[in-house]
């Protein structure tokens, strides 16, 4: 049986990386996954791009295209503002896998078939389908959607139909349009050919096997909305149809499995957000196993509540956001795939707000561990702030008192601090300071 620290479970984006960082961080990883990703293409965002080349890993991105200019056609949203780059996933994955083996990563061509034995105090025994067994003190599950969760909280039920037009034609870059029947995108890469994915109500799809999504591709695409662009077209090999609603998959951790990407919340085509979250759950899951290793009783608790507090917050968020944007297509707002979607989850802000300055005890990330502190929560920081420049933002006060309005620029500051001065300024927290909140807050003072 092999005996390592973690065990990854899945090899997309999200299994990949973790087993990267936490075998530069040092530790025996075993990264489990079939290799069975079918060739297909996405959208990949900016944010995604920077991640990866601050990690050095530039030869995944070798798998996607320069920015490509997008076209919206979506009442409220009629613009081409803003490219996306294309994405072979295939690629992109075994790029990722591919880097993570050379970080020290040992990996399995296998699926997980059973968690044999899982207990918080000594691990995961892991039987695959190579009959090979792990042993492991902590399992990360990256097994995307095909994770065996208990589902919490589930959005209106979306399936997406794509596949690489036979006829392709001279177009490049992607186009998003909004018809009766749910959302195309169609994008077009030298690289791989012209893609086509619909989404539509799940149940919208009467019968099953490859006849059926043809059918129901056929129907989708011969929609007045749509000309005669795509009334006639073929397509290359089978269609792939993939569940992709929002899902809050696992809205608590339950050691020794710590979830991540799509295991943990299963992020919806719409937003483009999938493959961000994907590689910021995997980067946060770093200094969890880090802590559970080094300190499990304290570790555990510390664990718990950062997860949970990030997992809940990305899906209401992703879950409001998603709601907005069906929200602005007001002239098929009377057909059902529209209406669903803005009638859910509720009326709530997509963003949380802060009308009130204070402090509050969280678990934040400090040199790649889970740590408790105070987090300073402002109406332009709803989220919080546990450091500012460098300094946690409770000695910040020591700042405040020791410095006058115009001592910013004085030569006996350090450059953090005169950071941190001038962010507190923008936040009007500084005595002298202009604005809504003249004086630090109360409980500011205290904890300082
Ligand atoms: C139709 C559709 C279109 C999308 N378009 C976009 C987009 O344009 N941009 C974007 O950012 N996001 C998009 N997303 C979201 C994005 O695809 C996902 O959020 C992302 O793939 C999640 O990564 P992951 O690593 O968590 O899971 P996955 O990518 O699903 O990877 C899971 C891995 O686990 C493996 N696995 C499964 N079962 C087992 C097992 N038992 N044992 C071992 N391994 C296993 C699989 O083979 C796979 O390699 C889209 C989603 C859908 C459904």
């Amino acid at each position: 049986m092999t005996c390592i620290d973690v065990a990854v479970a899945g090899g997309g984006p999200a299994g990949a990386f973790a087993a990267h960082e936490l075998a530069r961080a040092g530790k025996r990883v075993l990264l489990i996954d079939p290799e069975t990703c079918r060739p297909r293409l996405e959208g990949l965002g900016e944010r995604v791009v920077r991640l990866l080349a601050s990690k050095g890993l530039e030869e995944a991105l070798e798998a996607a295209s320069a920015p490509m200019p997008r076209k919206v056609s979506w009442a409220g949203l009629n613009s081409t503002a803003n490219g996306e780059r294309l994405v072979r996933r295939h690629d992109f994955d075994a790029a990722l896998r591919r880097a993570a083996v050379r970080a020290g990563v040992l990996h399995t061509v296998a699926r997980v078939s059973r968690i044999e034995t899982c207990d918080p105090e000594t691990g995961v025994v892991l039987k695959l389908s190579n009959s090979e067994r792990v042993a492991a003190r902590l399992m990360i599950d990256a097994r995307g959607r095909q994770s065996p969760s208990s589902a919490g909280l589930k959005g209106p039920r979306t399936l997406s139909l794509s596949g690489l037009l036979a006829e392709p034609g001279d177009s490049t870059g992607t186009h998003v349009i909004a018809t009766p029947q749910g959302w195309l995108w169609s994008a077009a890469d030298p690289h791989f050919g012209h893609w086509i994915q619909i989404s539509i109500d799940a149940d919208d799809l009467h019968g099953s096997g490859s006849d059926a999504l043809s059918k129901r591709m056929r129907a989708f695409l011969r929609q007045p909305q749509l000309g005669s662009r795509f009334t006639d077209a073929g397509f290359k090999g089978r269609l792939l149809a993939r569940h992709a609603g929002l899902v809050l998959a696992a809205p608590e951790l339950k050691l020794p499995v710590l979830p991540v990407g799509d295991a943990a919340v299963a992020i919806d085509p719409l937003s483009g957000h999938g493959l961000f979250w994907a590689l910021s759950s995997a980067l946060a899951a770093v200094p969890a196993v880090l802590t559970l290793l080094e300190t499990p009783a304290r570790g555990r608790k510390l664990a718990a509540r950062f997860y949970r507090d990030r997992v809940v917050e990305t899906f209401w968020r992703q879950a409001r956001t998603g709601r907005d944007f069906y929200h602005l297509e007001q002239n098929l707002a009377a057909y059902p795939f529209w209406s669903r979607r803005t009638a859910w989850p509720d009326g709530e802000p997509s963003h949380a707000s802060a009308d009130k300055v204070r402090l509050e005890r969280r678990v934040v990330v400090e040199n790649n561990r889970l740590k408790e502190r105070d987090v300073l929560v402002t109406p332009q920081d709803p989220d919080g702030v546990a450091f500012v420049a460098g300094i946690p933002v409770t000695e910040l006060l020591g700042l405040v008192r020791a410095d006058g309005p115009s001592r910013s620029g004085s030569p006996d500051l350090s450059p953090a601090q005169a950071t941190a001065l001038r962010w507190l300024d923008s936040r009007n927290l500084r005595e002298g300071s202009p604005g809504p909140f003249p004086k630090p807050p109360a409980n500011m003072r205290e904890t300082a």
